[in-house]
């Protein structure tokens, strides 16, 4: 709020419902789009109606993380000039926390549902709604819960403790660095508990840990996540000293044993690389800088040119993560499958492992120039042609002329 304006009262409940209500148009607008594509379905070829699919999801995506920020910025500014008739200290945080909750979770998850029906008939999708908003449900407990706890971690600290310690930018970038450090050191344990992975079964599992041995990983478990009703064919790895080594079901599903095998190595390149370690370096960066500065930002007054100049730096902080962390990313994913034929795994499986990921996950097989600079992996043509270009077929064996 502005020097020297008035204060304005406002009731709890009158707060949180204009809250909800900003919350739930993300979700109004993506369900109006989904009801509009779900009609004009069937004059799309199949490729075509997943690159729609997908385009429009990306956006959405991006636009909800744009309304999510500029809104919650616009409510704390608002807030900053509200009485709060009847309110104690622990009240108000109570108040604050669910609405925040309301916030966060209207519009990821609103955003989701919205778009569902159209999802659910492009993917031929087997999942309930409640099934496929459970892997937003994990991204807002991993990515968004801490940041609450942050924030009003801060607010809780300024008022009770009577101090301006919180507001010195070293000592809040400390406090960022030691928060930032203990969520990193968590999730790798937390997350795959949420996402129910369990003990991956043999043969695969043994042909998983062999592999790791050969790359000279040492694994600490190999699991699977039981994400088929939702088509979510994928593989990752989490975890820093022993890392644990995650494929879903449906990857094993949509991939002969080979392929499997051609994916998991790609994972195994991540970590023989340190690229899990330059992840968490940047997410560490990201989450520190960002949760300072904004911190800070909300301390100062908010004249027009301060406003000019926070929502400069905002842009440019933005544009740099979101393209110079994707542009990071790109060049990594190139570098594991590269990584893949150092460890004798034949580049000619990934290829065709790629080509059936891009089907089971319905991705559009190439970006154009701008699109490309969002996505954090190159397109599934551009690494085929690279494995292919890069490592010729090796000579037919005699057999194959019988
Ligand atoms: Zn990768």
């Amino acid at each position: 709020m502005g020097v020297g304006e008035e204060t304005t009262a406002v009731g709890p409940i009158a707060f949180l419902m204009v809250l909800a209500a900003g919350a739930a148009l993300p979700g109004a607008v993506a369900r109006a789009v989904a009801l509009r594509e779900l009609r004009r379905l069937g004059s799309l070829t199949s490729s075509g109606a997943g690159e729609r699919l997908y385009r429009t999801t990306q956006v959405f995506r991006f636009g909800g993380g744009v309304y999510l920020v500029a809104g919650g910025a616009a409510a704390l500014d608002y807030l900053s000039g509200v009485r709060w008739p009847g309110t104690s200290m622990p009240a108000l945080v109570g108040i604050l926390a669910v609405g925040a909750l309301i916030w966060l979770g209207g519009v990821l998850l609103g955003i989701q549902a919205g778009l569902y029906p159209w999802v659910k008939a492009v993917r031929g999708l087997e999942a309930s709604l409640g099934e496929q908003l459970t892997p937003a449900m994990v991204f807002l407990v991993v990515a968004v819960v801490p940041n609450l706890v942050w924030n009003l971690g801060l607010a809780l600290a300024e008022t009770t403790w009577r101090t301006r310690v919180v507001a010195r930018p070293v000592t809040l970038l400390i406090l960022a660095s030691a928060y930032v450090t203990l969520l990193l050191v968590l999730a790798p344990r937390v997350w795959p508990r949420l996402v129910r992975s369990r003990p991956l079964g043999e043969p695969e599992a043994g042909a998983i840990r062999a592999l790791a041995r050969r790359a000279g990983v040492r694994v600490e478990r190999v699991s699977v996540i039981p994400w088929s009703r939702q088509r979510i064919a994928n593989a990752m790895v989490v975890g820093y000293g022993r890392p644990h080594i995650l494929v879903t079901d449906y990857l094993l599903a949509q991939c002969t044993p080979e392929e499997v095998e051609a994916v998991v190595a790609h994972e195994l390149g991540h970590i023989r690389l340190h690229h899990v370690w330059w992840r968490a370096a940047l997410a560490w960066l990201w989450i520190a800088v960002a949760g300072a500065g904004s911190a800070l930002l909300a301390r100062l007054p908010t004249t027009p040119p301060v406003w000019a100049a926070a929502g400069g730096w905002l842009v440019l902080l933005v544009g740099y993560f979101v393209v110079g962390v994707n542009a990071v990313g790109r060049r990594q994913e190139l570098a594991a499958d590269r990584y893949v034929v150092q460890l004798g795994v034949d580049p000619r499986h990934l290829a065709s492992a790629l080509e059936r990921l891009a089907v089971a996950n319905t991705l559009p097989r190439r970006w154009d120039k701008v699109f490309r600079l969002f996505q954090s992996h190159p397109g599934v043509e551009e690494r085929v042609r690279r494995l292919v270009g890069a490592y010729p077929a090796p000579a037919p064996a005699p057999e194959d002329h019988a």
